[in-house]
């Protein structure tokens, strides 16, 4: 690609910042054009009445793809990486909590009166969602398509639309 013409991201998320860093890095021009007052997408907080909801995102789902970025663009984190067990837990209103553990053994006997059997279906679930990521990160996700046709083949052709 000439590197004197100016390449123009429409939306200023996490995705368009972090592809305008990489860019730049390469030695292109970037302008980031956003419709909202503010950079950010759906990582964007709302301030109102003293408090402050995050619109989106809490926590680093895929960690390993941020630390890529920040090696591609040279960046030193301001911060280190915290992980967190449990996940998060979920409160309803008759006072049952559910902790999200890393362990499955501990995270399967919260459920195990409620769906027999769960530790085996759960295993089964994951195995299953393994394979659908590795098939979709590796060679849907981390690839550029010119066109949607390339993209419509790509997802036949490796049978992802039974997802
Ligand atoms: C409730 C919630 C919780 C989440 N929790 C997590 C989490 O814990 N961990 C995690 O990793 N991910 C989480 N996610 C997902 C994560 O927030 C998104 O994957 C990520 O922020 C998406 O970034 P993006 O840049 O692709 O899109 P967006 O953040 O949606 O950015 C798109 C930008 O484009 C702008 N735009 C759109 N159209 C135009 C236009 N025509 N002209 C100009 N500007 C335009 C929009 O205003 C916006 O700023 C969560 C998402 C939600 C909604």
């Amino acid at each position: 690609m000439n590197k004197d013409k100016k390449i123009i991201i429409v939306g200023s998320g996490i995705g368009g910042l972090t592809a305008a860093l990489r860019l730049v890095k390469k030695g292109y021009k970037v302008e980031i054009i956003e419709k909202y007052f503010q950079a950010g997408g759906r990582a964007n907080q709302i301030k109102k009445d003293g408090f402050i909801f995050d619109m989106g995102p809490s926590f680093f789902s895929m960690s390993y793809v941020f630390k890529d970025f920040a090696k591609d663009c040279g960046i030193n984190l301001p911060f280190s990486y915290e992980e967190l067990d449990p996940l998060f837990n979920i409160n309803f209103d008759n006072k049952k909590v559910f902790n999200l553990y890393k362990d499955i053994k501990k995270l399967s006997e919260q459920f195990e009166n409620i769906e027999p059997n769960f530790e085996k279906k759960f295993i089964n679930y994951l195995k299953k969602s393994e394979d659908i990521f590795n098939e979709t990160f590796n060679t849907v996700i981390q690839k550029n398509y010119q066109n949607n046709l390339k993209i419509l083949s790509l997802i036949l052709k490796k049978n992802l639309l039974i997802i």
